[in-house]
């Protein structure tokens, strides 16, 4: 047993985090930075935070992650990062010929207090910044938030760099996917190119985190969102922001900056949720739900009519992040089962409250927690186990030592590959998600029965 030593017992623990649930601020603005077409992310700090941020997003979207480095050393550790971060931004624009350079800093820089903007300031006076080119940052500070934090910071800095309102409204919606994988985000655009809507969605990390193999080296693959969308945004109709703590700081930034409205929903992951999502963009762009996605929610309907049977009242423990938390956990509840054990690393004032809102009617007593860690996940799945159990692949090792069966949801994924080219989000991948729930419990249910217990048909 890998984790022989977890006590079943609970004790009140306020300074102490064994096996967090949650990972740093800049790697969510760095998987932010890589949806900007021709970006190239750069880490504002020393070389080691610069290679975890990298090889956690490499491992997990199975591609290389390009970024830059400050690479601060004791110098800059006591005098400021600023004569890196110049030399840096001369080095990039000479040598890798990005649109943009996206900075996010560490802990370390933020300690020291680098004033970021007064550095560009002083890049642009000395002409370091091409005719053309940009930069832009974010403080992601990784003593306070998460990895969810630092990705909404750095969405948000899109807005309050580039978003411009033009004086008129564009036919145009604004679509700010949050944290999901880039199949999610190609989802999110089929959908609403399915009901005929213009949009930009930003970040866009389809075709860069899961593009294709050609042979040849891209060093800015084909996708992302460019600088002139991000501009356009300032003058769209709307915004839909999926995802109430990766994605409003951004649809908040772009309404008082620009007036745009938004709207901030869940993100899409589930029936309701989804059903959520088309009807305000059906609103928001003034046009119909057509036949095609009314066809793909009228299977998924059947789909868990089918299958209701098999889900009713298995108990389900989840442990990832709180947008996606919040979605799946409806979900769950949704096709009758019970998420009884939910926790999230990111502390989220709001996340407890929801949870306990989605979960009023299960029939059984409910855990959640925002700021916990996986030890406490662990103890609750101890003290009353579960029938399956959602997480990200750090999962796994209490899957083995508990017997339970894991679907992989999340980030990050280290250890299965497919996440980034199929989506969980819209009604085909909660189509996905079902087959992933029902294949978890029959395989269980197939390899505990005796033999004349096992069934062809089940
Ligand atoms: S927590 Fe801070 S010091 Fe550690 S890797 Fe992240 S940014 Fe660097």
């Amino acid at each position: 047993m890998l984790l022989r030593h977890t006590p079943k017992q609970i004790s009140e623990r306020k300074e102490l985090t064994v096996n967090p649930a949650k990972t740093c601020q800049p790697i969510g603005a760095m998987y932010a930075s890589l949806g900007i077409h021709g970006c190239l992310p750069h880490s504002h700090g020393s070389q080691g935070c610069y290679a975890y941020h990298r090889s956690c997003l490499s491992r997990h979207y199975k591609e290389p992650v390009l970024a830059a480095t400050s690479s601060f050393t004791e110098g800059a550790s006591v005098f400021g990062g600023q004569a890196n971060l110049l030399q840096a931004i001369n080095n990039i624009f000479t040598i890798y010929d990005p649109d943009v350079i996206a900075v996010h800093s560490t802990c370390l820089s933020e300690t020291i207090g680098d004033d970021i903007p007064q550095i560009f300031g002083k890049a642009e006076a000395d002409g370091k910044i091409p005719e053309g080119k940009y930069v832009m940052h974010a403080n992601t500070p990784s003593y306070v938030g998460s990895h969810v934090t630092g990705f909404a910071n750095m969405t948000k800095a899109m807005v309050d760099y580039f978003a411009t309102a033009n004086g008129h409204r564009e036919k145009c919606i604004n679509l700010i996917p949050g944290w999901v994988e880039p199949s999610d985000m190609k989802e999110i655009k089929r959908m609403a190119s399915e009901m005929g809507v213009k949009s930009i969605l930003f970040p866009d990390t389809e075709n860069v985190l899961n593009g294709p193999q050609t042979g040849k080296f891209q060093m800015y693959p084909s996708g992302g969102v460019t600088i002139s969308q991000l501009k356009k945004t300032g003058s769209s109709r709307g915004t839909i922001a999926l995802g109430r703590l990766a994605s409003s700081p951004a649809a908040l930034a772009l309404d008082a900056k620009c007036k745009v409205p938004c709207k901030i929903l869940d993100l899409p992951i589930g029936l309701k949720a989804t059903d959520r999502f088309v009807d305000a963009l059906r609103k928001m762009a003034g046009v119909t739900v057509p036949d095609s996605l009314n066809l793909e929610r009228g299977q998924l309907l059947d789909i868990v009519t089918d299958m209701q049977a098999y889900f009713y009242h298995k108990k389900v423990a989840l442990v990832g992040d709180p947008d996606q938390l919040e979605a799946l956990t409806e979900f769950l509840v949704d096709i009758d089962m019970m998420p009884i054990h939910i926790l999230t690393g990111t502390r989220d004032k709001k996340f407890e409250k929801r949870i306990q809102e989605l979960t009023a009617d299960v029939p059984h007593e409910v855990n959640v927690k925002s700021g916990g860690d996986m030890l406490l996940f662990h103890q609750w799945i101890k003290n009353e186990p579960v029938d399956l159990m959602f997480g990200n692949t750090y999962v796994k090792y209490i899957s083995r030592d508990e017997d339970i069966p894991f679907i992989r949801h999340g980030f990050p994924i280290l250890d299965r590959i497919g996440h980034s080219y199929f989506p969980t989000a819209g009604y085909k991948g909660a189509m996905r998600l079902l087959e992933k729930i029902l294949d978890a419990l029959m395989d269980r249910q197939d390899r505990d029965s005796s033999e004349i217990e096992f069934e062809l048909v089940m």
